[in-house]
């Protein structure tokens, strides 16, 4: 049977900066059917210009340092990222007329790489074998070297980071669940997205459960998010605010992505295979409830990705 189609109300916007949030939450076909009457949403974070949930806290970040005077016309941005927050601050630092440097590891996806030239920032690419944490020294250490010419943006210890979290995903979940949301569940990055909607959510309601995603260890897939116990740990983070942490493996993730792409029609990237396969762990372990999870950004940017190209042959 054919659905209707609702219309939604486009409204119009000045520019990019209003085109962050207010993204739809997402509910399933049949990936969820064996857990009902658990009910399963996940956040379409790639509604956002940028492609990601990081347009998020990147608006916040830019729009605080603004109005407190550490950002300013001549000002450069400079930020270590895996990439979506990169994408992010470029996109935003063109719309507003700033340079942006970031700091970047070399294996990232090519995909992100161009994206990030396409915007116009500069790429000081690190060492792979360090990982982000190789990426964050290397942005401190250009920002200590000349202070002056940067505002360092630092989104692992900026408290705007997870304020734009607490100020838009977390009441977006709340109305779009008319509080009925029990379980959120979140990979952990820079951790902001679960330390801001967390601590809303905690506010209006203590009793919904908050339950963070790890990758299983520190060499893996799962681009992104952070192994915290060797890496090195946000500022941000408070790891008390969480109920309970869940480890996923890169291969749990891979299958994830592939099934609801292939199932749901859902074409997302990899750590929001690993949200919905910690969202499914959750839900098996209840008799009702309302689990939320975030998919932080679409596939196309992991279209380079082993797990993806074997299917060409
Ligand atoms: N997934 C992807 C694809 C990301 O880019 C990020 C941001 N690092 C996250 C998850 C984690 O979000 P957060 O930094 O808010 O913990």
């Amino acid at each position: 049977m054919l659905k209707t189609i609702p219309r939604m109300r486009i409204e119009a916007a000045k520019d990019v900066f209003e085109l962050i949030g207010n993204t739809p939450l997402l509910q399933f076909r049949k990936l969820t059917t064996p857990f009902a009457p658990v009910e399963i949403y996940a956040k379409a974070e790639w509604y956002n210009p940028g492609g990601s949930v990081k347009d998020r806290p990147a608006r916040e970040i830019l729009l605080t340092a603004e109005r407190e005077g550490r950002l300013h016309p001549g000002k450069v941005i400079l930020d270590a990222t895996s990439g979506n927050m990169g994408i992010a601050y470029a996109m935003l630092g063109a719309a507003q007329g700033y340079r942006v440097t970031l700091c970047i590891p070399a294996n990232a996806s090519p995909e992100r790489l161009r994206i990030l030239r396409a915007y116009g920032a500069e790429l000081i690419l690190t060492d792979p074998l360090e990982g982000t944490d190789g990426a964050i020294l290397e942005a401190r250490r250009r920002y200590e070297a000349d202070p002056e010419r940067y505002f360092y943006a630092d989104q692992y210890n900026n408290p705007a980071n997870w304020k734009a979290h607490y100020r838009t995903t977390g009441p977006e979940i709340w109305e779009q669940t008319e509080g009925r949301i029990t379980h959120f569940v979140a990979g952990l990055g820079t951790s902001g997205t679960m330390m801001g909607v967390g601590r809303y959510l905690k506010e209006r309601n203590p009793a919904i459960r908050l339950i963070g995603v790890q990758p299983d260890g520190p060499f893996h897939g799962l681009e992104g998010l952070k192994h915290m116990a060797t890496a090195i740990q946000p500022g941000i983070y408070d790891p008390d605010l969480l109920d309970e942490i869940l480890t996923v493996s890169t291969e749990e993730a891979y299958a994830m992505a592939q099934r609801l792409a292939r199932e749901e029609g859902i074409f997302v990237g990899i750590s929001a295979g690993a949200a919905m396969a910690a969202a499914l762990k959750v839900a098996a372990r209840l008799r009702e409830g309302v689990v939320v999870t975030i998919f932080p950004d679409a596939g196309y940017k992991y279209l380079s990705e082993s797990f993806w190209l074997e299917e060409d042959r």
